[in-house]
């Protein structure tokens, strides 16, 4: 690959959580993570996903959805996501096709017009609505703020994503790749792991338990001469209550989560996965400095 016609550069995607933004990376990237980063570990908390094609190297920052905090983790998190802007080349900012404009986006404009970064508005998720609705959204979308370029898109479809692309990199500077053009994310497996078990338990157990979870990675171990990785993880809930939904009748629940987390971790490993699950109760986690650390965001910044 030329190095000296690249573009190289970072795009952080912003936007309330669920309007598809870990969809969209997957389908950018393909299923299939290695983890071959050169460089040091620096985020652990956002995401990054790169996208290596002839003209260059996007670097995405998935962040955390942006939205009020209750409570440490949750303040953490939206300080994350909130300081991105400022270090980016483009910003994207997801949206979900509707017309109707909200608190937050309110807010999450203002925050994009105080960057000074240039911003594309993606609508995601044509393919819920029909093409004459979509002029109502972006004229209510318009009237937040002026955007460098607005794109259309499915994510779950892949429609539109090479207009996004081509979108992205006119606002990348000219220069050499970041990382290596094999890589696809900088985040160690064991993150990606309990993330992975976070995903799915979140999904199994809908709205019961909301962002009351977090997942530590307590050993994850190859087996000597052998294709199996041998992976214990806690779920950890704030209430007993919990813990029996997250277990779920005769541990049907616990086993759900397990099963769909392992297939995915495996896929991602390329190796069979021996997957324990237990589940403990912590409480106010949340609130605690020390236990927030434990797993896995920095305390100093919250
Ligand atoms: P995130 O919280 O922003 O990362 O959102 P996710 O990527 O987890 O997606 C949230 C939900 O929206 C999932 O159920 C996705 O399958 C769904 N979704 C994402 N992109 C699309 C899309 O283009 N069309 C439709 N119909 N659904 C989508
Ligand atoms: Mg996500």
């Amino acid at each position: 690959m030329e190095t000296n016609n690249t573009k190289s550069g970072f795009a952080a995607l912003i936007g309330r959580p669920n309007v598809g933004k870990s969809t969209l990376m997957n389908h950018l990237i393909g299923q299939k993570i290695a983890i071959t980063s050169r460089k040091p570990q620096t985020t652990r908390n956002r995401i990054q996903t790169i996208y290596t094609e002839d003209r260059g190297q996007i670097i995405f920052l998935d962040t955390p959805g942006i939205h009020k905090a209750k409570n440490k983790l949750g303040k953490y998190m939206v300080s994350a996501a909130e300081t991105t802007p400022k270090d980016v080349d483009v910003c994207l900012w997801l949206v979900e096709p509707s017309e109707k404009i909200g608190p937050g986006d309110t807010h999450i404009a203002g925050l994009l017009r105080k960057s000074n970064v240039p911003v594309i508005l993606v609508i995601n998720k044509i393919d819920k609505v029909k093409k004459t609705e979509l002029v109502g959204v972006i004229d209510s979308f318009r009237k937040l703020m002026t955007f460098d370029d607005i794109i259309a898109v499915s994510a779950i479809q892949g429609k539109n994503l090479d207009q996004l692309i081509d979108a992205i990199f006119k606002y990348l500077p000219y220069g050499p790749l970041y990382y290596d053009p094999d890589t696809i994310t900088d985040q160690p497996v064991r993150q990606i792991a309990s993330e992975l078990i976070r995903e799915k338990a979140l999904r199994c157990l809908g709205d019961e338990i909301p962002h009351g979870i977090a997942v530590a990675i307590i050993k994850m171990q190859d087996r000597p001469n052998s294709d199996i990785t041998d992976i214990d993880a806690e779920i950890v809930c704030e209430r007993d209550s919990h813990k029996g939904i997250i277990i779920g009748k005769n541990g049907s629940k616990l086993k759900e989560i397990g099963s769909e987390a392992r297939v995915e971790i495996e896929d991602l490993i390329e190796r069979k996965v021996n997957l324990k699950l237990w589940v403990k109760v912590r409480q106010n986690w949340r609130d605690s400095d020390i236990q927030v650390k434990n797993f896995g965001y920095d305390a100093s910044k919250l």
